[in-house]
C-alpha cells in the first residue's frame, strides 16, 4: 500500500509538472499506471537473486541475443523487478551487471524506436524516466557493475546508482551517443551526468557523442573504480557495505549560465547550427544541473520529442542502421579466413598507418620498405601514433606497447609464405607496383590473398602480373587511417568468393567499415568526389573568392571546403587521380591545367606552406575578402548537384552494390553531412534529380 501510494505521489508530481508546462506535446501516458497495478510476468530478460548478505543481484541477459537493450518489455520487467526488491525486506543493497561477453547494455533498442509513431516513443521516453528515477529513489546502496558496451540508456540507468564499476576489458566503452542520431539523452543522462561530473565535461561528452574506454571513463569522473572483469562482483560486494557517497559540490555548476553560453558559441560555430540535437543539448543540461530532477526530466523529454520528429535525427538513425550492417554483414557465398598475420610492403604515410592500425588489433605485421632508413621513418610515424593514442587515454600503456611489438620490419627480401595477407601501400607508379606483385606471386604461397591500397591504378592491370588473379583485390584506405572509418574493397571479376569474404570479414576486424565496389577509374569515393572538386578549381578560376567556395560548402555541412582539402590531399595528388578519370571519362571529367600550374610552380599544397592559401605553422591565412551570402546558395547548389549526379551514375553503373552503400562510403569516406544522409538520399528527398 505504502509503495502504491508513494509511487502515485510521483506520478501526480509528474502529472502536474506537465500540466504546468504549455510545451507539453501530449497528454501523460498510461503506462505508468499499467505497470503499477500490472501482474508481474516472470521476467525474460533478467535474473534477480538475493543472497545471503542482503544483495539483490540484477543480472541483464537477454534471450536468444548478444546484446542487452532497452525497450518496454525490458524496462517493465526491470520495474517489477525494482517493485519486487522495495518490498523484500531481506534486500539490503543492489547490484546491477550483465551476463553478456561484451556488452553491458547497448542504449534504447533504436530499432524499435525507428518503427514506432512519435506519440509512442514520448511513452517510451516517460517510461525509461520513471524506471531509472524509481531506482535512483530506492533507499538502499546501489551499484552498476560495468563490464563490455554501456552506451546511451545503458549508461543513463548507471547514473541512477551510486557507484559505477568498470572491467578493463577491452570491450568496456562508456557515453551518450545520443547526439549523433540526432536527439539528447532523455532518460536522466542530461540531468544527472552535470551533476556528477561538472557542466563542462557533460557537456563535453554529450555534444561530442564520444565514448570513453574504461580508464579515460575513470579520469572523466563516470566511474570510481577499474578492475578485472572477474574482480568486479567482489569489488561490488565491498563497496555495498560502504556508506553511500553522495554527489560532491561541483562549484562550477554555480556558472552553468556562463559555461552553456561559451559551449554553445563553440557548437555553433562548428556545427553552423547543422545540428539542433547538439545546441539542444547544451541547452538542457545547463539547465537542467539546477533545481529538482524532475524538471530536468521534463526539460529532457520535450527536448527529445520535438529532435525526434525531425527529418535529420531519421536520416542519421539510418545511417547507423546502415554502418551496423556494412560493418557486420558478412560477404555471401564464400568462407571466411581468420588473418592472424600479415605484411604491408611500404612504410610511407599510408603503410606506417596500415601497420599500426592492424598491429592495435592484435594482427601481427610484417613492414618492409627499400631501405633502412625509410623503414625507420614509418616506425618512428608508428611511435608517434601509438604515444598520442596513449597520451589520450584511448589506449593504455600495455596495449600500446603490445602494439609496436606486434610490427617487425625487414628491408630485405625475406621468406613470406606464413603470411595469408599482404597489403601493398608503396609509392602510387603501376610500373613500381606490377615489379612487387610479381616478384610477390613468386615468393609467397598460391593462396595468399594480394591487396593494393593505390588510389586509382587499375586493380586488373595489376592483377595480370601474377599468375592466380583471383586472389587479387584492392583495400582502399584512407587517409589518416587511424581516423577514417571506410575501406573500399575493389573486387575483379575473377575475385573468388572466399577471397571477398575473408577481406570483409578482416576490415570489420580491425574496426573499420567495409563497402564493396567494382574496380573503375577512381573507384567510388573518388570518382564522386573529382567532379566536385574540379567544379570547385573552375569557379576559382572564374573569379570566385576561395573563402565564398569553402563557406558555401561547409554551410552546406562538409566537415572541409573544397580548395581546403585540395590543399590537404596535395595538389599533385589531386592532379594525378583528377587525370585518371578525365582520360577515363573525358566527356564529363574535362581536362584542366590550373592544378599542373599550381604543381609546377612548386605549390603542392599545405605540405608545401603554399597551395590555393598559403600556410603559416600549419595553419591557412585566408585571404581578407567580402562574403557573398547569396552566391554562397548557388555555389552549394552546383556542387551539392555534382556530388549527387556523380553517385547516381556509379548507382547506375554498378559501381557499388547498393545506393546505402554509396549514401554510407561518401559520409564515411568524404564526411558528407551525415544529417543529410548522403549523395543520393539527398538527391531523393531535395528531388534535385530524378531518382
Ligand atoms: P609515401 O610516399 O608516403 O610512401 C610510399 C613508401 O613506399 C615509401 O616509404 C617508399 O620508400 C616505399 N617504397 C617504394 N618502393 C618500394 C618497394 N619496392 N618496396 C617497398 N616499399 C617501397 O606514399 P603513401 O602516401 O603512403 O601512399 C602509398 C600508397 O597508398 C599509394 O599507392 C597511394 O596512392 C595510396 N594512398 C595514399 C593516400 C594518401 O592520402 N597518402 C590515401 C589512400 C591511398
Amino acid at each position: 500500500m505504502n509503495l502504491k501510494h508513494n509511487i502515485l505521489i510521483q506520478l501526480n508530481a509528474m502529472k502536474t509538472l506537465l500540466l504546468n508546462c504549455p510545451a507539453v506535446i501530449h497528454d501523460p501516458p498510461h503506462v505508468l499506471e499499467e505497470i503499477i497495478y500490472g501482474h508481474p510476468m516472470p521476467p525474460k530478460h533478467f535474473r534477480l537473486d538475493v543472497d545471503h548478505d542482503g544483495i539483490a543481484w540484477i543480472t541483464f541477459d537477454s534471450p536468444k541475443s548478444s546484446v542487452n537493450v532497452w525497450n518496454e518489455e525490458t524496462l517493465r520487467e526491470f520495474n517489477h523487478l525494482l517493485e519486487a526488491i522495495e518490498h523484500d525486506t531481506r534486500v539490503r543493497s543492489l547490484v546491477l551487471k550483465s551476463a553478456k561477453e561484451r556488452i553491458f547494455i547497448a542504449g534504447a533498442d533504436i530499432k524499435a524506436i525507428r518503427s514506432m509513431q512519435h506519440l509512442r516513443v514520448n511513452d517510451l521516453i516517460w517510461l525509461g524516466q520513471a524506471v531509472f528515477d524509481r531506482l535512483a529513489r530506492l533507499a538502499i546502496p546501489k551499484v552498476a557493475a560495468i563490464h563490455g558496451a554501456c552506451m546511451g540508456g545503458g549508461f543513463e540507468v548507471t547514473l541512477a546508482c551510486d557507484w559505477r564499476i568498470a572491467s578493463d576489458s577491452d570491450s568496456t566503452k562508456i557515453g551518450l551517443p545520443e547526439t549523433q542520431l540526432g536527439i539528447l539523452p532523455a532518460w536522466g543522462g542530461s540531468t544527472r551526468l552535470s551533476r556528477l561530473v561538472g557542466v563542462r565535461k557533460a557537456l563535453d561528452l554529450i555534444t561530442t557523442g564520444k565514448l570513453l574506454n574504461a580508464s579515460a571513463a575513470k579520469r572523466a569522473g563516470l566511474v570510481s573504480h577499474v578492475v578485472p572483469a572477474e574482480r568486479l562482483d567482489a569489488l561490488a560486494c565491498r563497496l555495498v557495505r560502504q556508506k553511500r557517497p553522495g554527489l560532491r559540490f561541483r562549484f562550477e555548476n554555480l556558472f552553468s549560465a556562463v559555461i552553456g553560453h561559451m559551449a554553445k558559441r563553440k557548437v555553433l560555430e562548428k556545427t553552423r547550427g547543422l545540428y539542433p540535437s547538439i545546441t539542444k543539448a547544451v541547452e538542457v543540461v545547463t539547465h537542467a544541473v539546477h533545481g529538482e530532477i524532475e524538471q530536468g526530466l521534463l526539460l529532457e523529454r520535450n527536448a527529445v520529442a520535438e529532435l525526434i520528429q525531425s527529418r535529420d535525427s531519421a536520416r542519421l538513425i539510418d545511417l547507423f542502421f546502415k554502418r551496423e550492417e556494412a560493418n557486420k554483414r558478412p560477404a555471401t557465398g564464400g568462407t571466411a579466413l581468420p588473418i592472424h598475420d600479415a605484411t604491408v610492403i611500404g612504410a610511407g604515410v599510408m603503410g606506417a598507418g596500415i601497420a599500426h592500425i592492424l598491429a592495435s588489433r592484435g594482427i601481427r605485421v610484417l613492414m618492409t620498405d627499400v631501405t633502412n632508413d625509410s623503414l625507420a621513418r614509418g616506425l618512428e610515424r608508428v611511435h608517434g601514433l601509438v604515444s598520442d593514442a596513449t597520451r589520450r587515454r584511448l589506449v593504455t600503456k600495455v596495449q600500446g606497447r603490445d602494439t609496436l611489438d606486434r610490427i617487425s620490419t625487414t628491408h630485405v627480401p625475406v621468406p613470406m609464405n606464413r603470411h595469408h595477407l599482404i597489403i601493398e601501400a608503396a609509392t602510387e607508379s603501376m610500373e613500381l607496383k606490377k615489379k612487387i606483385f610479381a616478384d610477390l606471386a613468386a615468393r609467397v604461397s598460391a593462396d595468399t590473398i594480394l591487396a593494393t591500397n593505390t588510389s586509382a591504378l587499375s586493380v586488373s592491370d595489376l592483377a595480370k602480373t601474377v599468375p592466380n588473379p583471383e586472389r587479387v583485390v584492392g583495400l582502399h584506405f584512407f587517409n589518416p587511417v587511424h581516423r577514417m572509418p571506410l575501406v573500399e574493397i575493389i573486387t575483379l571479376p575473377e575475385t573468388s568468393p572466399d577471397v571477398l569474404a575473408t577481406v570483409v570479414s578482416f576490415v570489420q576486424k580491425i574496426g573499420k567499415t567495409p563497402v564493396i565496389v567494382k574496380d573503375s577509374p577512381g573507384f567510388l569515393v573518388n570518382r564522386i568526389l573529382v567532379p566536385y572538386l574540379m567544379e570547385a578549381v573552375r569557379l576559382y578560376e572564374s573569379g570566385i573568392p576561395l573563402k565564398d567556395i569553402d563557406d558555401a560548402m561547409l554551410e552546406f555541412g562538409m566537415p572541409m571546403g573544397p580548395m581546403r582539402l585540395l590543399d590537404e590531399i596535395g595538389l599533385d595528388v589531386a592532379a594525378h587521380v583528377a587525370k585518371t578519370l578525365a582520360s577515363a571519362f573525358p566527356d564529363r571529367f574535362p581536362q584542366t591545367d590550373a592544378l599542373d600550374k599550381m604543381v609546377n610552380a612548386g605549390h603542392l599544397g599545405k605540405k608545401t606552406g603554399q597551395g590555393f592559401y598559403r600556410y603559416e605553422n600549419g595553419k591557412e591565412i585566408v585571404p581578407a575578402t567580402h562574403s557573398d551570402l547569396p552566391r554562397h546558395e548557388s555555389i552549394q547548389t552546383n556542387l551539392a548537384l555534382l556530388i549527387s549526379q556523380e553517385a547516381m551514375r556509379c548507382l547506375k553503373e554498378g559501381i557499388a552494390r547498393s545506393a546505402d552503400d554509396i549514401d554510407l562510403a561518401m559520409v564515411l569516406g568524404t564526411g558528407y553531412p551525415p544529417f543529410r544522409g548522403g549523395p543520393i538520399t539527398f538527391a531523393r528527398d531535395t528531388g534535385i534529380i530524378d531518382y
